[in-house]
């Protein structure tokens, strides 16, 4: 397995595996890699000639109250898991590699900032399109592999790469989860042990949503309502949404329909968790 730090050296490993005829895969990381990391670069060995991880704690994602000093970063165990997943090549560049001084263009997706995790964190997917960009330009992939776990960015991924004929096929695999139901997240090892067991509210809410539903229930406020309560019975569990979307739009729905998707995002002492599920 190869390692790169430089955009130049990355680009040249990848042009020379198309050049080859490979079908070249990349699995976009932030590292502090975990089953959820590793299912996508495993599905990408399967489907692809050439596997390629990056791991990169993207400054321009974060606001300046978040995480961004102490988000985890444990590279050489993530070097081991890429390995024994079958990654061909790594690329792990610095801050200064990615973003020039007087880095000035972004992409910004005009209706996201508003709704859900935009809302929340309005300049989060404007930083997340721009080094996906990036890294699609950096890594000239054939094929981009992304998590359900992250339902939004799923979506407006999809849509710039749609909105801006960008030559990548896009393809998003299941949320990996915790024996108890959490979805596996970076951010997980932040919590202390009573907020970790409060944690499973988030997936316990959404099950709880899709029994209802298969039970006839189809007012989306009531179902919302009755996630609410299941999240409200952990004492630190502050929720900051909990919705049920059209999966594609991502515009409310009143009427549940089969397809539609409930989205949560909850706060747990310092940390901010989310998860979804397709109803
Ligand atoms: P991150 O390192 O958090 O930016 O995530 C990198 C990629 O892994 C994104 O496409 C995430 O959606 C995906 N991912 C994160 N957690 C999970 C999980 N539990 N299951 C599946 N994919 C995940």
């Amino acid at each position: 397995m190869k390692t790169f730090s430089s955009k130049d050296e990355m680009y040249k490993f990848s042009s020379a595996a198309r050049a080859e005829g490979k079908t070249v895969g990349v699995v976009p990381t932030m590292g502090a890699l975990h089953e959820g990391h590793l299912a996508l670069m495993r599905k990408a060995r399967k489907e692809c000639g050439v596997v390629i991880a990056t791991i990169f704690v993207n400054k321009t994602q974060f606001a300046p109250n978040e995480d961004f000093s102490r988000y985890p970063r444990t590279i050489e165990s993530d070097k081991a898991g890429c390995e024994a997943a079958g990654v061909d090549a790594i690329f792990a560049p610095t801050t200064d590699e990615m973003y020039s001084p007087d880095f000035a263009t972004y992409i910004v997706n005009e209706k996201a900032a508003g709704i859900l995790e935009g809302a929340v964190r309005p300049t989060h997917f404007r930083g997340v399109l721009t080094v996906v960009m990036k890294l699609f330009n950096i890594t000239a992939p054939h094929v981009a592999y992304f998590g359900q776990k992250d339902y939004q960015q799923t979506v407006v991924i999809r849509q710039m790469v749609n909105d801006l004929d960008i030559p990548v096929d896009i393809r998003i695999e299941p949320t990996v989860r915790e024996r108890d139901g959490l979805a596996m997240s970076s951010r997980n090892r932040y919590l202390s042990e009573s907020e970790r067991k409060q944690a499973v509210c988030l997936h316990t809410s959404l099950v709880k949503c899709r029994e209802l539903m298969m039970g006839g229930e189809k007012s989306a406020k009531n179902l919302a309502a009755a996630m609410r309560a299941v999240i409200d019975t952990q004492p630190d569990a502050k929720i900051d949404y909990v919705e049920i979307r059209n999966p594609d739009s991502l515009e409310p729905v009143d009427n549940v329909r089969p397809g539609d998707v409930a989205l949560v995002a909850v706060r747990l002492g310092k940390t901010r968790l989310i998860d979804n599920m397709i109803l």
